[in-house]
């Protein structure tokens, strides 16, 4: 018994040491950190993503496409957070990417956060040998080893970090989700700009630096669509996300790796779109350059405004596919009625920052409920990331109609359970 009691007497006071102590000058307790780029830009023509109409192969590049890797680790527990100058991972393709980098790294499923710029401007990932052109499945079979080498390369690269986080905000974006009144007075919601609709402007800045606080990553997150190129455009660009990527690169080093997380975008756009494509005339900034600009400039001013980091003591992760109310079918539709739709929530705790994953493109209002209900100071909204299952609308739209909830998959319910699940998995953590 006595024994006993001198042991715990033993353990309290190296547990009240361990508490009390604070860590070395420039140690990090533990958390490691690295980070890597790769380029992905297309060699050969390819057919571009997100617009339905546009047909032809691109025909040149403006700005190249890359991916981006951050890998953390504490104690063991590892996360790898990957973002890529595409417009996302359809089912089959996050399946086959994600497959091969749990396999190659050992990692569990949710310990990899794979996500898309949501760019339309660059190649669309497919395996689909029947139906897509054969660059296309070329270029998306030759993506898998270039992100195994970016992973590969950031883990190799790990050495001890501190995190420091900043709040910014940027105008870029827009609700897109536009009101027009016919001169019948029948009303309709189309993609264009709603100054009164809501919309997400955070500018969320985390910085990676190392021991000796010199700058290894700046991973920021925003909320827009990469559409400035608009549908007629047939040049590989990162468009609005990716240029600020490189915007900002460009500023702090090219030995600083800035991977954007677009966050909750489905129904945010730039406000503009190019007039005649990439005008390069003496005296023309093209629109996607100027916006890519300011957003890249207001993560730079946010950045240069972190005076503290601290390390971080723990990673928590949690990875569910939540299966959702589906929408039935239109009255005139061939679809068959599904009973659920899956979605992808990937949920990790880094320390006091916490990061929200979801495989599909939520509207604005989802991603501020998730924040505003998360349990930490700081969340990561990431879209279009392990999975892509198309347009999640909030209940309240539903009425009024429009190109998401046309093309949605889900009920007007899916929106409420997807905050509730979020926020429920990050309390978990
Ligand atoms: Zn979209």
């Amino acid at each position: 018994m006595r024994a006993r009691l001198v042991i715990l007497c033993v353990v309290s006071v190296a547990a009240v040491l361990l508490i009390a102590s604070p860590s070395p000058a420039g140690s990090s307790a533990g958390l490691k950190a690295g980070a890597a780029r790769i380029d992905i830009t297309p060699e050969k023509p390819v057919n571009m993503s997100g617009y339905a109409a546009r047909k032809d192969l691109s025909t040149g590049v403006h700005d190249p496409l890359s991916a981006r890797a951050v890998a953390f680790e504490v104690g063991g527990k590892r996360l790898v957070l990957i973002s890529t100058d595409i417009i996302g991972y359809y089912e089959d393709v996050a399946n086959y990417m994600r497959k091969a980098l749990m396999a190659e790294f050992n990692l569990q499923p949710s310990e990899l956060f794979l996500a898309g710029i949501h760019t339309h401007a660059a190649p669309t990932p497919t395996l689909n040998r029947e139906r897509a052109h054969a660059n296309n499945v070329e270029y998306t079979e030759g993506l898998k080893p270039k992100l195994i080498e970016v992973v590969r390369k950031a883990l190799a690269n790990m050495e001890p970090a501190k995190l420091g986080l900043g709040v910014g905000s940027c105008p870029v974006g827009g609700n897109r989700r536009e009101l027009r009144v016919a001169n019948n007075g029948e009303s309709s919601v189309v993609l264009g700009r709603n100054p009164y609709g809501t919309t997400d402007k955070e500018v969320l800045v985390m910085k990676v630096a190392k021991a000796d606080g010199a700058p290894m990553a700046v991973l920021f997150d925003y909320a827009t669509h990469g559409t400035s190129l608009g549908t007629a455009n047939l040049t590989i660009s990162g468009d609005v996300p990716g240029l600020a990527e490189q915007f900002v690169e460009k500023i702090l080093g090219s030995d600083v790796i800035a991977p954007i997380f677009v966050g909750a975008s489905g129904n945010i756009d730039p406000w503009f779109r190019v007039l005649p494509g990439f005008n390069e005339e003496p005296g023309w900034v093209p629109e996607p350059v100027l916006l890519g600009t300011f957003l890249g400039e207001e993560v730079v001013h946010v950045y240069r405004a972190i005076n503290q980091t601290q390390s971080a003591d723990k990673i928590a992760t949690n990875f569910v596919t939540l299966q959702l109310p589906a929408k039935p079918p239109e009255a005139d539709s061939k679809e068959k009625k599904r009973e659920s739709v899956p979605l992808n929530v990937t949920v990790a705790r880094l320390g006091d920052v916490a990061f929200v994953g979801l495989g599909a493109e939520v509207f604005t209002e989802i991603g501020m409920a998730i924040k505003a209900g998360s349990p930490c100071p700081h969340t990561f909204v990431i879209t279009h990331c392990n999975g892509a299952a198309s347009y999640l609308p909030t209940k309240e739209v539903y009425v009024q109609d429009g190109y998401e909830v046309k093309t949605s998959p889900f009920s007007p319910q899916a929106a409420e359970i997807v905050v509730r699940e979020s926020i429920r998995l990050l309390h978990g953590l």
